[in-house]
């Protein structure tokens, strides 16, 4: 990873301020290890936040999106439904589990799953004697995926929901936090998310069993024996109390940093919308993005790859948009189902510069350099 003095980052930690004060503590208090007070009040906050009954704090993301599937009973034989256009780690938790992906593609508005095409795979799916076991749905740089449509189908068909809500935190839709919908939400406060616990992740459902089988699996399963009894497989995801408590600062800047995403996406949309050719997505009416990251469709004739390399000579690191899971080598062999989409967002897509902690001066830089590129200057 390049870093030069002066570079402008895609997405970096941005602590609120009040962080310090709960890792002193815990330090203080010989709190530094996987118990103690930070523990659950970083999973009140986060229920409180999201309006959820139960959460679990866990060590990152994809443990998260293991453990929610893992909690479904999902094993060797059973297909996943998952969104196509994500990064890596909302598909492989189910081949840790010896489960089959099967790719739903995302629709043009909010390039999250679907709908339709979510129910053309179910219903050919069941064509073939198939049942799939869950539907995996990414909010796609935190813009909410059609949820009422999604989850009409997800009743109808009887398949449960699990959202990868791993970059929409604080995102909302129909006044609803997403993350709620489905039978469980995952986060993740990864340093590159909207708030960060420098790695973590967190499971919310309404339901007590589901929360409290995550608790268990998530610290190895020990029987209730007076010595190490193990009756299942589990695992050793839980958080430290010393990230659990950078996590208290951080919610308590939550709304401020989507505020802060959001007002950097205006910004661009502002300088840059009027260059021909060049879009945006744009928020429905039902829903209330995060802005994680802002992405913007390069006019024609421009590469996403050049210009990104261009940008990185003037020290600005971008991001090329997802390569849709159902591209990847690793998942040459799995089915898909969709119009190929997410590929050619992939081919047309940038990701700029989002840090909720970018200055007006670099932001004017991204604009300047980005315009000249695209020679409208
Ligand atoms: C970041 C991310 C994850 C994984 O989270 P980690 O905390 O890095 O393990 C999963 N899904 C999506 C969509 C992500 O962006």
């Amino acid at each position: 990873m390049l870093y030069r003095p002066g570079r402008i980052f895609l997405s970096v930690p941005h602590m609120g301020g009040h962080e310090k004060n709960y890792v002193q503590k815990a330090i203080e208090d010989n709190w530094v290890s996987a118990v103690g007070p930070n523990i659950p009040g970083f999973e009140h906050d986060i229920c409180q936040h999201t309006n959820s009954r139960y959460g679990v704090a866990l060590s990152s993301g994809t443990a998260a999106i293991h453990l929610a599937l893992r909690l479904l009973g999902i094993g060797p034989g059973d297909e996943v439904l998952c969104s196509t256009f994500t990064f890596v780690a909302s598909a492989n938790p189910i081949l840790y589990l010896g489960a089959t992906p099967v790719f739903i593609e995302s629709e043009a508005e909010t390039w999250s799953m679907c709908p339709d095409t979510l129910r053309a795979g179910i219903e050919e799916r069941l064509k073939q004697g198939k049942k799939p076991a869950a539907i995996l749905l990414v909010h796609s740089y935190g813009m909410p995926a059609k949820l009422k449509e999604i989850m009409a189908i997800s009743e109808e068909f009887a398949i449960p929901v699990i959202e990868d809500a791993a970059e929409a935190l604080g995102s909302r839709y129909a006044g609803h936090q997403v993350g709620t919908f489905g039978l469980m939400g995952i986060f993740s406060f990864n340093g590159n998310k909207i708030i960060t616990t420098s790695a973590g992740g967190a499971i919310i459902t309404n339901e007590e069993g589901l929360a409290e089988k995550a608790r268990f699996l998530a610290t190895q399963a020990k029987d209730p024996a007076p010595y190490y009894q193990h009756s299942e497989m589990g695992y050793n995801y839980r958080l430290s109390n010393i990230s659990a408590g950078i996590g208290r600062g951080q919610i308590e800047v939550l709304e401020m940093r989507v505020k802060q995403r959001r007002e950097i996406f205006n910004y661009y949309r502002k300088q840059l919308q009027s260059i021909e050719g060049l879009e945006f997505v744009t928020e429905p009416k039902t829903s209330f993005a995060n802005r994680w990251l802002t992405t913007i469709l390069l006019p024609e004739g421009h590469g996403p790859e050049s210009i990104r390399q261009d940008l990185e000579e003037e020290n600005i690191e971008t991001r090329l948009l997802w390569k849709p899971m159902h591209l990847q080598p690793l998942y040459a062999n799995n089915l898909y189902f969709g119009d190929n989409l997410s590929e050619r967002l992939f081919k047309r897509g940038l990701c700029l510069p989002s840090s909720s902690s970018l200055q007006e001066e670099e932001l004017e830089k991204v604009v300047k350099n980005l315009k000249k590129l695209l020679e409208v200057v």
